[in-house]
């Protein structure tokens, strides 16, 4: 049996309930919280957070994820090339 710091076995994501859940951080001082990260949805949270971030059954229904909508999702356009003027920026008088 592994013992991994950085899986958290039977740990769902309150987000979009896969068990694609890696440690993100814990506290400096020892055992106070750890920071978790689910890789499908790329959601995180911390551990001392209310039960409506952390618990898949008490996370906002209108905010749930199916891991199997996310390729479905619209692509987030790039930003657009800097304009070039030559002139420094004017506020208009
Ligand atoms: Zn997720």
């Amino acid at each position: 049996m592994s013992n991994s710091e950085n899986s958290k076995p039977g740990l769902v994501c309150p987000r979009c309930r896969s068990a694609t859940i890696e440690v993100l951080t814990n506290s400096p001082v020892e055992g106070v919280w750890t920071i978790y990260s689910c890789t499908t949805c790329l959601y995180a949270w911390r551990s001392t957070e209310p039960e409506e971030n952390t618990n898949p059954e008490k996370y906002p229904e209108p905010f749930r994820l199916k891991p199997d909508d996310l390729a479905k999702f619209a692509v987030v356009p790039t930003i657009p090339q800097l304009r070039v003027t030559g002139e420094p920026y004017q506020a208009k008088k």
